[in-house]
Formats: C-alpha cells, sequence, structure tokens
C-alpha cells in the first residue's frame, strides 16, 4: 500500500492541513492500493506563500544556474527510472513496457528539451538604444491531468524552471504518486526551497483555491474542456494569464496512393495507445471509399494483435481504463454509436473475455460513420475507432475541419505535394505526416476549443515570461 499523506512545501513534507487522504485505486484490479493527502486551501496558501516569497530570486538567477539545475533534475530522474515505471504502471494501468518507453522517457525528454532551449533562448534583445527583456512572471500553478502522469507534470514544471518561475503543482488524485516522486527527484536535486512546490488533492478541494489565489500569476492546465473553462472563469477575476492544453478529436487521412499496410498500423496505434486516453488520439480516420475494404481488413488483422489485460504480463499491448467512471463513459459511447446507425466492425460493449475486473474495455472500430453522428464529434478518450469515407481530397479536408476540436491530424500517402496542401490546410496545432516521429522540441498546442497557448522546448518556455521594454537602456 502506497501511502503519501504529506504536500511538499518550501522544501519540506508537511501534514496535510485536512489530515484526511484521497484512496487511489489500481485500475487493472479496481481496488484500492494507496492513499494521497487530501489537500485544502490553507495548503494551497502555503504553498503559493512559500512561491511568491522565492519568486524575484528565482527570477533573477542566471541562465546557467537553471540549465545546471535542469541538468541535475535529469540525473535524478534517471535514478528513479525503476520506480517511475512502477509508481506509473499501477497508478495507469500501462502496460509496463510502455510505461519505461513512452512515459518515462516522455518525463525525461522533457527536462533535456528546457535545458537545451535555455542554451540559445533571446531573454534579452537591444533595439536601438532600447532594451526587450524577457523574465518570469511569477508564482505558477500547474494543473495536470491522469493519462501521462510524468509527461504532463515534466514539461510544464522544465518549462517553469527554464523560465524561472516557482510553482505550484497540483497532479490529478487519480495518478498522484509519479509526482510524488518527482517531488522527491527534485528535493534530491537541490532545486531551491519554495521553488517547486507540491499540494495533492482534487479539483474543488485544490484546484478551485489555486486558480482563485491572488498571488498566482498564471495557471497552466491541462485537462478535460469542461474544467479548463471553469479555471478560465476563476482566473479572469484577476486577469491572471492561462494556458490551456484540452481535449480532441483527430482526423487521421489516408491518401489514395498511401501504404495501406502502414497506415492501418498507424491508424490502429493511434486509437489504441494508452487506452485510446491520448488528447491527440487520431480517432476519425478518413479513407477513400475505393479503399474502404482493403483497409478494414487490414484494421482487422492489426486489431487482431492487440492483446488487452494484465500490465504487468508480457506480450500485453493495450492495458485498462483510468476509472470505473471513464470505462462507463466509453461503453456509453460504443452503445451510443450503435444507437446512430454506425455499424460495428470490431470490438463493442462489455469486458474483453477473460477480464472480469479491473477497467478493461474492447478496441472498437465503426465502419458507416457520419461525421455529424456524437461518436464522430465528441471526445470518447478510448480504443474507439470511428471510419468515414471521402469522395475527394476537398471532401476530406472539410470532414477533417468540420469539428471543434483542433489538436492534431495525420496524413498518409506518397504525393509529397498533396501531403504537404492536406498538411496545410488541417486546422490544427501538429500534423504528422506519415507517421513522423518529432521531437520534443517543436511547439505542442491546440487551435479552436482544443486549447489556448503552446507548450514542449523554447515555446513552452515563453508561456512562463513577461516582456518587458526598457527605453533609453543604451542611450
Ligand atoms: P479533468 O479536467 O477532469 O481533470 C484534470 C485536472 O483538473 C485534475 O488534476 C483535476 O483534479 C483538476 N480539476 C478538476 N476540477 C477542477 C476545478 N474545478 N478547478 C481546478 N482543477 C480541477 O481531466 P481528466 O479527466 O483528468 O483528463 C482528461 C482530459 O484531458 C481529456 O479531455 C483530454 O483530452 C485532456 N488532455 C489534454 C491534453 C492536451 O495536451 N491537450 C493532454 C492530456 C489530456
Amino acid at each position: 500500500m502506497r501511502e503519501y499523506t504529506k504536500q511538499f512545501i518550501n522544501g519540506e513534507w508537511r501534514d496535510s492541513a485536512s489530515g484526511e487522504a484521497i484512496d487511489v485505486v489500481n485500475p487493472a484490479t479496481g481496488e484500492v492500493f494507496g492513499k494521497v493527502a487530501r489537500g485544502n486551501s490553507e495548503d494551497v496558501d502555503k504553498a503559493v506563500e512559500a512561491a511568491h516569497n522565492v519568486y524575484v530570486e528565482f527570477r533573477n538567477s542566471s541562465v546557467e544556474e537553471r540549465r545546471a539545475m535542469l541538468d541535475r533534475i535529469a540525473k535524478e530522474y534517471e535514478n528513479r527510472k525503476d520506480d517511475l515505471i512502477e509508481a506509473i504502471t499501477d497508478e495507469l494501468g500501462s502496460p509496463i513496457e510502455k510505461s519505461e518507453k513512452i512515459h518515462y522517457q516522455m518525463g525525461l525528454n522533457h527536462f533535456a528539451a528546457a535545458r537545451d532551449a535555455l542554451e540559445n533562448f533571446e531573454f534579452e534583445e537591444q533595439r536601438g538604444d532600447d532594451l526587450v527583456v524577457k523574465e518570469a512572471m511569477g508564482v505558477a500553478g500547474l494543473i495536470t491531468p491522469w493519462n501521462f502522469p510524468t509527461n504532463q507534470t515534466s514539461l510544464k514544471l522544465s518549462a517553469a524552471f527554464a523560465a524561472g518561475s516557482p510553482v505550484v503543482l497540483k497532479p490529478s488524485e487519480e495518478t498522484p504518486f509519479a509526482a510524488v516522486i518527482l517531488a522527491e527527484i527534485f528535493e534530491a536535486a537541490d532545486v531551491p526551497k519554495g521553488v517547486f512546490n507540491l499540494v495533492n488533492g482534487d479539483g474543488d478541494g485544490v484546484g478551485t483555491p489555486l486558480s482563485e489565489h491572488s498571488k498566482v500569476r498564471m495557471m497552466s492546465f491541462t485537462g478535460s474542456g469542461r474544467t479548463g473553462s471553469k479555471i478560465m472563469q476563476k482566473a479572469s477575476v484577476d486577469f491572471k494569464k492561462v494556458s490551456l492544453e484540452l481535449g480532441g478529436k483527430s482526423p487521421l487521412i489516408i491518401l489514395n496512393d498511401a501504404d495501406v499496410d502502414q497506415a492501418a498500423y498507424t491508424a490502429v496505434q493511434k486509437v489504441v495507445n494508452n487506452s485510446g486516453q491520448v488528447c491527440t488520439a487520431g480517432t476519425r480516420t478518413l479513407i477513400p471509399e475505393s479503399m474502404k475494404d482493403e483497409f478494414l481488413d487490414k484494421v482487422k488483422a492489426q486489431m487482431d494483435l492487440i492483446k488487452v489485460g494484465n500490465p504487468r504480463a508480457e506480450g500485453v499491448k493495450m492495458g485498462p481504463l483510468i476509472s470505473q467512471k471513464q470505462y462507463d463513459t466509453v461503453q456509453s459511447y460504443i452503445n451510443k454509436g450503435v444507437e446512430e446507425g454506425a455499424n460495428l466492425y470490431y470490438g463493442g460493449p462489455e469486458r474483453p473475455d477473460g477480464l472480469d475486473k479491473g477497467f478493461f474495455v474492447k478496441p472498437t472500430v465503426f465502419t458507416d460513420v457520419d461525421n455529424q453522428m456524437d461518436i464522430a464529434q465528441e471526445e470518447i478518450f478510448g480504443p474507439v475507432m470511428s471510419v468515414i469515407t471521402y469522395k475527394n481530397l476537398d471532401e476530406a479536408i472539410e470532414i477533417a475541419n468540420e469539428t471543434k476540436y483542433g489538436l492534431a491530424g495525420y496524413v498518409f500517402g506518397e504525393d509529397q505535394e498533396t501531403l504537404k496542401k492536406v498538411a496545410r490546410s488541417i486546422e490544427a496545432g501538429t500534423v504528422e505526416i506519415n507517421g513522423a516521429p518529432g521531437s520534443p522540441n517543436l511547439p505542442f498546442g491546440g487551435y479552436k476549443q482544443s486549447g489556448i497557448g503552446r507548450e514542449w522546448g523554447d515555446f513552452g518556455i515563453e508561456e512562463f515570461l513577461e516582456v518587458k521594454s526598457i527605453k533609453g537602456y543604451f542611450a
């Protein structure tokens, strides 16, 4: 049983003011396997005060000091590799191999990318007799979701640290243990007292008072649009800056000259990775009518290879969903797809055979989907693919953009000019051509209701900075 009922405030582990704890459930068993502090506004006040007390000093620290700090963090992070992988596997239900290759690695990559971005980052620029200075804006409140416990936290933390911004982090109460290990990593890496503060708890108890706090200058949030909107409203009262990374319903467009094997493989991976609990999941698969049958045969063959089960068992490719609530949501969308008249081609409702506890679902494919159906418009956040056919390229682009979201898009094909045209036409913050891997230095964020602002690398650092003009500095 993991028990972390203390908060990390001003460089110390302190009892939470409430004296209460939240049960944390292992999604592969459905059983409680740990407890974490249930923070409240008193904890938030102390944490914000600690960050506020050091913000001028940290803002004025040298770039070299901050680079060295990010280096120490990366080393300590590597030292805790096994612990992080264990925690993520237990709290998220991620297959252990993916906990290492995806979750552990993404967190590490962000600390390295922020350190590297600092090498050439221009904090100051002379313009004639005048100086333009970029400086950390003050205390940042960070609120993160459960689907990537090290990625979501590390990308915000690395950028804030690189910028010189002290933080108060509230991770998801459903996956809090990786964040506790991060706090231990920062402690071991000699992150100055007050620069990093961790307040565990739920949205109402910790998220709301953090978003409202008058000494917090910026809120950086990743999670659902519903919560993002509440945070924005709270933050608007005293005009805090907000950076929001929200949901998606991303199109994956297969062009008529695409390698169908590669497209089918990637389309399936984009839907089953992390049990479909990925904001950039390519869940709307757009395929020319003439290629539908061949493509679906290959999708079926790929889906047959996705072994669902215990995250610690060998060969398992897909673990459970995070919670009973998420299980119920995904089931309701699968049932809705049938009611809406889509054709259930693969998978379907209920648990996979032989898995009678835990929040496991079947990877599911709907065909004959109309883009106006709810299963094509709403973010399901589970392994459910909607296959939509199109007649010509213009129609494909129109369908791709017919969504309130704009987080990501994918395109597969041969002809370079067509690929580039489609990539430029998709209204989304990231477009991937033929499965290109990208890097943590690229900006990440959404158009439309997928968010406000950009994270990762130098773009992420910019989010935590104010810009000041000093006239006559060189006169
Ligand atoms: P959520 O919005 O329910 O919770 C996210 C965080 O907000 C949690 O830490 C939660 O405790 C906190 N929270 C809840 N209510 C709050 C309130 N009133 N005030 C302040 N904080 C509050 O989201 P979730 O279910 O944890 O995550 C799933 C969602 O996150 C999906 O919609 C997904 O698309 C989105 N997401 C987006 C990205 C991205 O980068 N765009 C990445 C991952 C997840």
